[in-house]
């Protein structure tokens, strides 16, 4: 099992790494920001709530995003019994520590952090370019400003958080898809090596237990 968050501001690239881990590690994909698209295309009432918060470039409220992802691990016990790629949550510390309590109920964790670091010049003009292709209403220059100024206040201070945690790692997000994704998978690889170690360790300590016990 492996859960993993994909991490950066707006126009990073997480959706596009994400398909591209889906795709290697079978993970289960959960992006809030398509979730609140989708209810935002079908009319739903938290559609209606999140569209005023999204055409702002604001964050939708802690808690009613917390009650999403809630229902998204809950509806899908078998899906994310692999793991999970956790794209576009969290963006707040709130948000961060109330995903640890979540994921430790189920008896599992974030076992990483993939920080995708781009220059802002750079996010702007991805962004412009995407709202060209596909006509995404947010993707317009007055609330890419805004979504970033967001990013800065309330998301990065994340960076901090996940690396005081030791999960965070950095990942240069400017330049050829494929070299940013081998470079993900080289960290996810490593994270995956010491699972696994920790996980033998445990076992053996469970047996000398057992064993004293028995002797
Ligand atoms: P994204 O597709 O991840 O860029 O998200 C698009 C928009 O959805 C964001 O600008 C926010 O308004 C909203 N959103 C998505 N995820 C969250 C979250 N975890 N917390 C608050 N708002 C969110």
């Amino acid at each position: 099992m492996l859960n993993v968050v994909i991490f950066g501001a707006p126009g990073s690239g997480k959706g596009t790494q994400s398909a591209m881990m889906i795709h290697r590690y079978g993970l289960h994909h959960i992006s809030t920001g398509e979730v609140l698209r989708d209810h935002i295309a079908r009319g739903t009432k938290l559609g209606k709530v999140a569209d005023h918060y999204i055409s702002r470039g604001q964050l939708i409220p802690d808690e009613l995003m917390i009650d999403v992802l809630a229902d998204l691990l809950d509806n899908n016990p078998k899906a994310t019994a692999k793991g999970v790629i956790f794209d576009g949550f969290p963006r707040t510390i709130h948000q961060a520590r109330v995903l640890s309590d979540m994921l430790a109920e189920r008896g599992t964790k974030v076992h990483a952090v993939i920080g995708l670091e781009v220059p802002e010049d750079r996010l702007v003009y991805r962004m412009m370019s995407r709202g060209k292709e596909t006509g995404r209403a947010d993707d317009n220059l007055d609330t890419i400003k805004k979504r970033l100024e967001v990013y800065h206040r309330q998301t990065s201070p994340l960076k901090e958080y996940y690396i005081n945690e030791g999960k965070y790692h950095k990942v240069d997000g400017d330049g050829k898809v494929d070299r940013i994704f081998n470079d993900i998978v080289n960290h996810l690889e490593k994270v995956r090596a010491e699972e696994e170690k920790m996980m033998q360790q445990e076992h053996q300590l469970k047996q000398e237990d057992r064993r004293q016990q028995q002797g």
